[in-house]
């Protein structure tokens, strides 16, 4: 099955400001994690221990929604930037390298590197680390991944993220991009959205084809540097 997922209301751009929030949040929770974590003598009471531990979870949990957010961005700069975008595949592999392999799975990589489109990066590898990381995770015993990047003919980047997971049926592809719609036991149901949204903001698009219990691939194209209008400064 072949979706492509664009034009939709349900994308519709969260305001800048979301992620300004998350930010300012961010160091305040890390502060009293920490502090939650120095309380956690091995002498105390059982019971007491065990408030500590649901205290550092749900933090962790609370941070994992903002990861989904904003993993890289700091609001409102670097828009714009000429990108190298098998650069930037590289370094969002190399940051999920660890979790991957937790997971058994091993990414395959085929990257051109005179991919270049206008972007802010921050923004463009948050939406490839969403999508890979729900590559990794549709494999519960592990597999491959494959990407690959390449100039399409139509003046486009091509970004191909393959898995051998779990797949979907026709309705859940649907789904995909609706805030909080996971299927997980510990999902955010966030990280699609934030993907398609940043991936439409670049003027692109994405392709997904998916079936079930065989796998899915997502198929991004991004506008290269040449097509992309640009106002002189
Ligand atoms: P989360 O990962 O927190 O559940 P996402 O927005 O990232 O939220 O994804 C939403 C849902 O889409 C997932 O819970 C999963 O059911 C489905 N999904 C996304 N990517 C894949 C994939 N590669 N394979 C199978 N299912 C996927
Ligand atoms: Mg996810």
């Amino acid at each position: 099955l072949r979706i492509e997922v664009q034009n939709s209301e349900k994308f519709r751009v969260v305001s800048e400001l979301t992620s300004v929030f998350a930010h300012e949040i961010r160091n305040p929770m890390q502060v009293t994690r920490g502090f939650l974590q120095l309380l956690n003598d091995p002498d105390l009471p059982s019971k007491k221990k065990e408030y500590i531990q649901i205290s550092i979870e749900e933090l962790d949990r609370a941070n994992e929604i903002i990861d989904d957010f904003l993993l890289f961005s700091k609001p409102d700069i670097n828009n714009n930037k000429k990108v190298n975008v098998g650069y930037q595949l590289e370094r969002v592999i190399n940051i999920i390298q660890s979790y991957s392999l937790n997971h058994n799975v091993e990414i395959k990589t085929d990257i051109l590197y005179n991919c270049w489109i206008y972007a802010n990066p921050q923004k463009l590898n948050q939406s490839l680390i969403n999508i890979l990381k729900n590559a990794v995770e549709s494999m519960p015993d592990g597999g491959i991944v494959w990407i690959t990047c390449t100039t399409a003919d139509d003046g486009y980047i091509k970004i191909n993220i393959k898995d051998q997971g779990i797949g979907m049926t026709n309705k859940q592809i649907d789904r995909l991009g609706t805030p909080f719609y996971s299927l997980k036991e510990k999902g955010t149901g966030l990280g699609m959205m934030i993907s398609f949204q940043i991936i439409r903001s670049f003027k692109g698009k994405i392709i997904v084809n998916s079936e079930k219990g065989t796998g899915t691939e997502f198929i991004i194209f991004l506008p290269q540097e040449s097509q992309t209008e640009r106002t002189a400064i």
